[in-house]
């Protein structure tokens, strides 16, 4: 299989759950795996999820893909926790107190989220989504409350960042209000872009970064 494939046959071994919780989770394997297969970490590393998470999640949506997946993973067993850092630890902990129900899916969406999150283009685009929109409609699924309190639709991973400064008591902000703001532009310009997955159906490679 070519890894420009990798998001149809997840989705042709899919399980009956959700179709956009299916595109949400097919959309993140495949661009993790497009980064695996260039050699910048371990399928479950690029996710964001320990190998046992990544099976339990796989076995969860896409049952028939899991032997094929185990191969790139390797042993989930094998593979120990995920070694956080502060940042991604805050967002996975930022995310998972907001997820409405705290499902399993939710548990390993805010995994997933936070390691995307360590990549530098916008968010939807490193989570491998077709436009900023599903972002927005996976935060209001998902994480409801932590999307109502993005009032003024900032950029999702300004605004997610921007929570975790405020929570520890001190602000990356550099004027009292965003109106009066130089960096208005960087936390509410537009997250225009070309989608990853699109990109790598082109026959490009992923970009350098
Ligand atoms: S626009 Fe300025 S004040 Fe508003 S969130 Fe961004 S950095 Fe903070």
């Amino acid at each position: 299989m070519r890894v420009a494939d990798a998001y149809g046959w997840l989705m042709e071994r899919a399980g009956p759950a959700d179709p956009f919780d299916l595109h949400v989770v097919a959309s993140i394997l495949a661009l993790a795996w497009a980064e695996a297969l260039a050699g910048r970490g371990s399928l479950p590393f690029c996710a964001g999820l320990d190998g046992v998470a990544l099976e339990g999640l796989a076995l969860r949506l896409f049952p028939g893909a899991w032997p094929g997946i185990a191969v790139l993973a390797g042993s989930p067993a094998s593979l120990g926790p995920a070694n956080l850092g502060d940042d991604e630890l805050a967002v996975r902990d930022l995310l998972w107190m907001y997820a409405g129900g705290g499902t399993d899916l939710q548990r390993d969406l805010a995994a997933m989220i936070a390691r995307r999150c360590s990549r530098p283009n916008h968010l939807w685009q490193d989570l491998g989504l077709r436009d900023r929109g599903e972002l927005s409609a996976l935060m209001r699924r998902h994480f409801g409350a932590l999307a109502d309190r993005n009032r003024q639709d900032m950029k999702w991973k300004k605004f997610l960042f921007r929570m975790i400064c405020r929570a520890e008591g001190f602000t990356l902000c550099t004027a009292p209000v965003c109106t009066d703001c130089d960096d208005f532009d960087a936390c509410f310009g537009a997250e225009d872009g070309e989608a990853m997955l699109a990109h790598i159906r082109s026959g490009r490679p992923l970009p350098v970064y």
